[in-house]
Protein backbone atom coordinates (compact mmCIF):
# COMPACT_ATOMS: atom_id res chain seq x y z
CA UNK A 1 0.00 0.00 0.00
CA UNK A 2 0.74 3.83 -0.78
CA UNK A 3 2.19 5.48 2.26
CA UNK A 4 0.94 8.80 2.98
CA UNK A 5 4.21 10.80 1.49
CA UNK A 6 4.27 8.83 -1.47
CA UNK A 7 1.06 10.00 -2.22
CA UNK A 8 0.98 13.25 -1.70
CA UNK A 9 4.38 13.29 -4.19
CA UNK A 10 1.81 11.36 -6.25
CA UNK A 11 -0.58 14.19 -6.61
CA UNK A 12 2.03 17.15 -6.00
CA UNK A 13 3.56 15.63 -9.62
CA UNK A 14 0.44 14.91 -11.18
CA UNK A 15 -0.68 18.70 -10.14
CA UNK A 16 2.45 20.21 -11.22
CA UNK A 17 2.01 18.96 -14.85
CA UNK A 18 -0.91 20.26 -14.73
CA UNK A 19 0.04 23.69 -13.54
CA UNK A 20 2.52 24.06 -16.17
CA UNK A 21 0.96 22.70 -19.19
CA UNK A 22 -2.21 25.38 -18.69
CA UNK A 23 0.81 27.70 -18.01
CA UNK A 24 1.93 26.46 -21.80
CA UNK A 25 -1.22 26.45 -23.41
CA UNK A 26 -2.01 30.12 -22.23
CA UNK A 27 -3.00 33.07 -24.63
CA UNK A 28 0.78 34.64 -26.20
CA UNK A 29 -1.82 37.73 -26.12
CA UNK A 30 -4.83 37.24 -23.39
CA UNK A 31 -7.80 39.21 -23.22
CA UNK A 32 -8.53 41.26 -19.99
CA UNK A 33 -11.18 38.46 -19.63
CA UNK A 34 -8.21 35.14 -19.86
CA UNK A 35 -5.98 37.24 -17.79
CA UNK A 36 -8.35 37.61 -14.92
CA UNK A 37 -9.68 33.66 -15.42
CA UNK A 38 -6.35 32.60 -14.84
CA UNK A 39 -5.23 34.79 -12.01
CA UNK A 40 -8.98 33.50 -10.34
CA UNK A 41 -7.95 30.16 -10.91
CA UNK A 42 -4.22 30.61 -9.73
CA UNK A 43 -5.97 31.97 -6.23
CA UNK A 44 -8.89 29.44 -5.91
CA UNK A 45 -6.41 26.19 -6.76
CA UNK A 46 -4.64 27.95 -3.43
CA UNK A 47 -7.61 27.43 -1.37
CA UNK A 48 -8.61 23.95 -3.02
CA UNK A 49 -5.45 22.19 -3.29
CA UNK A 50 -6.06 18.98 -1.07
CA UNK A 51 -2.61 18.85 0.68
CA UNK A 52 -3.54 21.35 3.55
CA UNK A 53 0.10 22.40 4.54
CA UNK A 54 0.76 22.50 1.06
CA UNK A 55 -1.65 25.20 -0.04
CA UNK A 56 -0.86 27.25 3.05
CA UNK A 57 2.48 27.63 1.91
CA UNK A 58 1.22 27.90 -1.09
CA UNK A 59 -0.62 30.77 -0.70
CA UNK A 60 2.23 32.44 1.49
CA UNK A 61 3.93 32.19 -1.95
CA UNK A 62 1.45 33.59 -3.79
CA UNK A 63 1.11 36.93 -1.50
CA UNK A 64 5.04 37.07 -2.30
CA UNK A 65 4.42 36.74 -5.86
CA UNK A 66 1.37 37.42 -7.60
CA UNK A 67 -0.12 35.49 -10.96
CA UNK A 68 1.66 36.57 -13.49
CA UNK A 69 -0.47 36.85 -16.53
CA UNK A 70 0.00 38.99 -19.13
CA UNK A 71 1.00 36.37 -21.56
CA UNK A 72 2.21 33.02 -22.31
CA UNK A 73 5.94 33.65 -21.54
CA UNK A 74 4.92 35.65 -18.20
CA UNK A 75 2.89 32.81 -17.00
CA UNK A 76 4.92 29.98 -17.40
CA UNK A 77 7.94 31.97 -16.16
CA UNK A 78 5.87 32.46 -12.92
CA UNK A 79 4.76 29.20 -12.88
CA UNK A 80 8.20 28.13 -13.11
CA UNK A 81 9.72 30.20 -10.60
CA UNK A 82 7.37 29.46 -8.14
CA UNK A 83 8.05 25.81 -8.47
CA UNK A 84 11.66 26.18 -7.57
CA UNK A 85 10.68 27.81 -4.71
CA UNK A 86 8.81 24.88 -3.82
CA UNK A 87 11.70 22.70 -4.72
CA UNK A 88 13.86 24.85 -2.17
CA UNK A 89 11.61 24.37 0.54
CA UNK A 90 11.41 20.92 0.18
CA UNK A 91 15.43 20.64 -0.92
CA UNK A 92 14.94 19.48 -4.19
CA UNK A 93 17.18 20.25 -7.34
CA UNK A 94 16.69 24.07 -9.25
CA UNK A 95 14.67 23.72 -12.10
CA UNK A 96 16.36 25.48 -15.22
CA UNK A 97 13.41 28.14 -16.85
CA UNK A 98 14.69 28.30 -20.12
CA UNK A 99 14.17 25.04 -20.85
CA UNK A 100 10.06 25.13 -19.82
CA UNK A 101 8.72 26.08 -23.66
CA UNK A 102 9.55 22.49 -24.65
CA UNK A 103 8.54 20.48 -21.62
CA UNK A 104 4.95 20.79 -21.25
CA UNK A 105 3.10 19.66 -24.57
CA UNK A 106 -0.23 18.90 -23.85
CA UNK A 107 -0.59 16.72 -27.33
CA UNK A 108 -3.52 18.53 -28.19
CA UNK A 109 -4.94 19.22 -31.98
CA UNK A 110 -4.26 22.75 -32.46
CA UNK A 111 -1.10 22.79 -30.29
CA UNK A 112 1.39 25.27 -32.24
CA UNK A 113 4.72 25.31 -32.97
CA UNK A 114 4.74 21.84 -31.67
CA UNK A 115 8.25 19.59 -32.86
CA UNK A 116 6.26 16.40 -32.05
CA UNK A 117 3.38 16.41 -33.79
P1 LIG B 1 7.98 17.54 -8.57
O1 LIG B 1 8.40 18.73 -7.76
O2 LIG B 1 6.60 17.03 -8.38
O3 LIG B 1 8.19 17.93 -10.09
C1 LIG B 1 7.75 17.05 -11.13
C2 LIG B 1 8.62 17.28 -12.33
O4 LIG B 1 8.47 18.62 -12.77
C3 LIG B 1 10.11 17.14 -12.08
O5 LIG B 1 10.51 15.81 -12.17
C4 LIG B 1 10.72 18.01 -13.15
O6 LIG B 1 10.77 17.31 -14.38
C5 LIG B 1 9.70 19.11 -13.30
N1 LIG B 1 10.06 20.34 -12.58
C6 LIG B 1 10.74 20.47 -11.42
N2 LIG B 1 10.85 21.76 -11.09
C7 LIG B 1 10.23 22.46 -12.05
C8 LIG B 1 10.02 23.85 -12.27
N3 LIG B 1 10.48 24.78 -11.42
N4 LIG B 1 9.32 24.21 -13.36
C9 LIG B 1 8.86 23.30 -14.23
N5 LIG B 1 9.04 21.98 -14.09
C10 LIG B 1 9.71 21.56 -13.01
N6 LIG B 1 5.04 18.53 -0.87
C11 LIG B 1 5.37 18.58 0.43
O7 LIG B 1 5.84 17.60 0.97
N7 LIG B 1 5.19 19.74 1.16
C12 LIG B 1 4.66 20.86 0.60
O8 LIG B 1 4.48 21.89 1.28
C13 LIG B 1 4.29 20.82 -0.79
N8 LIG B 1 3.72 21.90 -1.38
C14 LIG B 1 3.27 21.79 -2.66
C15 LIG B 1 2.60 22.86 -3.24
C16 LIG B 1 2.08 22.77 -4.51
C17 LIG B 1 1.34 23.93 -5.10
C18 LIG B 1 2.23 21.56 -5.25
C19 LIG B 1 1.64 21.43 -6.62
C20 LIG B 1 2.91 20.49 -4.68
C21 LIG B 1 3.43 20.58 -3.40
N9 LIG B 1 4.12 19.52 -2.80
C22 LIG B 1 4.49 19.60 -1.49
C23 LIG B 1 4.52 18.34 -3.60
C24 LIG B 1 5.96 18.53 -4.12
O9 LIG B 1 6.13 19.80 -4.72
C25 LIG B 1 6.33 17.49 -5.18
O10 LIG B 1 5.35 17.48 -6.21
C26 LIG B 1 6.48 16.07 -4.64
O11 LIG B 1 7.36 16.08 -3.54
C27 LIG B 1 7.06 15.15 -5.73
O12 LIG B 1 8.32 15.67 -6.09
P2 LIG B 1 9.17 15.21 -7.33
O13 LIG B 1 10.59 15.20 -6.89
O14 LIG B 1 8.62 13.99 -7.95
O15 LIG B 1 9.05 16.40 -8.40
Amino acid sequence: ALNNSTLKAELGRSTWKLLHTIMARFPEKPTENEKEALRSYVYLFSRLYPCGECATEFQKILEKYPPQVSSREAASQWMCAIHNIVNKRLKKEQFDCGQIADKYKCGCDDEKNSTTT
